[in-house]
């Protein structure tokens, strides 16, 4: 066929030269999705059944990072979601329905929470928040209709350890499923279907991005059903999530071990000197017997991850709180965690109800990967000035 220069802009007759092998994943970018003719076309959801069909149901980059995510969590099958908050909303719609009661751990990240108590309820969810070290005690909140348990271990910012298997033995008892927020071991530092949650969801945008430049979300299933049933609704909600960022979240799995390996060091020296600080009362690090659950942690977890909390002694002031976090200068005060840099962030529990009497003096380090006696320096002086 002739061509004029215009449709040559849309379908040249030049191309590259084939053959390009490198050790990265090319970044597929697409929402259009050929078909090889016209009876072919069909809108369906499950990539690996039909093929591709449509740019939302996943490119080859985004589903590569969901299989590798997969293979690393041993589940059935991932799904990568714009967010990790992203992640939860969507178990939650797929798995629930109105008149179902869902339990949820009062330590549980707060976005979890408001999702619950904002849209769950809304919709006609019951909504009960449970403490996170109930355990096996947790069929004493079970009705008739609950049909989901949110675990999440160690729970945000004050860190409780939960009885998974525990938990996991008594809600299967009753045909309910769990699901498990694995943000702060990174998917490896617990093995959730060998424990036995149903469903896993993680924050990609912490350890396996890993730099504090992207957005993502990942759900592992541990079976079929479960991979029908949210595949059905992820399709329908059209959360997808944008192959630049699974492209920048395959680089950052490439390095997860040896980041995870020099924070967990970092993290566990300081977590272990601020424990003898005489300012501090308490250190909330799993790996440490101060810290809810640290037997659980030992007991079902093989490593420790670089986000931890210190509880100030009763005679701090919120306002010397405060100041401790200002007078940082290597650790920077932001949300989010888990990248390369230092952050310090001071929390306020009067408001939340049936949380530990922590008040206004508890701090969420998270420990990146400057040197190490820098932190201790850092963290040295902003104490020395609350003595002052
Ligand atoms: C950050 C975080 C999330 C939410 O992830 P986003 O990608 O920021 O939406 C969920 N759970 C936990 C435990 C987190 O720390």
């Amino acid at each position: 066929m002739r061509k004029n220069w215009k449709t040559k802009l849309i379908h040249p007759d030049a191309h590259a030269p084939e053959g390009f092998r490198s050790l990265s994943m090319p970044t597929y970018r697409g929402s259009t999705v050929l078909f090889p003719n016209a009876a072919a076309v069909e809108d369906t959801w499950d990539q690996h059944e039909v093929g591709y069909t449509y740019g939302l149901y996943g490119t080859p980059t985004t589903l590569e990072l969901a299989a590798r995510i997969c293979e690393l969590e041993k589940g059935y099958r991932t799904f990568i979601t714009p967010g990790g908050q992203g992640a939860i909303a969507l178990i939650n719609i797929a798995f629930l329905k109105a008149g179902d009661h869902v339990l949820v751990p009062e330590s549980v990240y707060t976005p979890n929470r408001k999702f619950a108590l904002a849209v769950l309820r809304r919709f006609g969810v019951e909504v009960t928040f449970y403490p996170p070290t109930i355990g096996a005690g947790i069929p004493a909140l079970f009705r008739n209709n609950t049909r989901l348990v949110w675990c999440e271990s160690p729970g945000s910012i004050t860190m409780e350890v939960q009885d998974i298997p525990a938990i996991a033995d008594a809600t299967h008892r009753i045909g309910a499923m769990v699901a498990l927020d694995n943000t702060w071991a990174a998917g490896v530092y617990f093995d959730a279907f060998a424990h036995g949650v149903d469903v896993t969801m993680q924050a990609l945008t912490k350890y396996v991005g890993g730099h504090s430049d992207l957005l993502l979300g990942s759900i592992t299933v541990r079976d079929e059903a479960a991979y029908k049933r949210l595949g059905a609704t992820h399709q329908l909600v059209g959360c997808a999530a944008s192959p630049d960022d699974c492209s920048l979240a395959l680089r950052g799995m490439r390095t997860l071990a040896v980041r995870l390996r020099a924070i967990e060091a970092s993290a566990l020296e300081l977590a272990r000197w601020l424990a003898e600080r005489r300012e501090i009362e308490l250190v909330l690090h799993p790996a440490l017997p101060s810290c809810p659950g640290h037997e659980l942690w030992k007991r079902d977890f093989t490593g420790s991850a670089g986000l931890f909390s210190i509880v100030f002694h009763q005679q701090f002031t919120k306002q010397q709180v405060l100041a401790f976090v200002d007078t940082l200068e290597l650790f920077k005060i932001g949300y989010s965690w888990a990248g390369v840099t230092s952050l310090a962030v001071a929390y306020d529990f009067h408001s939340t109800p049936n949380r530990p009497d922590y008040g206004a003096r508890i701090v969420r380090l998270n420990i990146g990967l400057e040197d190490v006696e820098d932190l201790k320096a850092d963290l040295t002086r902003a104490l020395e000035t609350m003595n002052g």
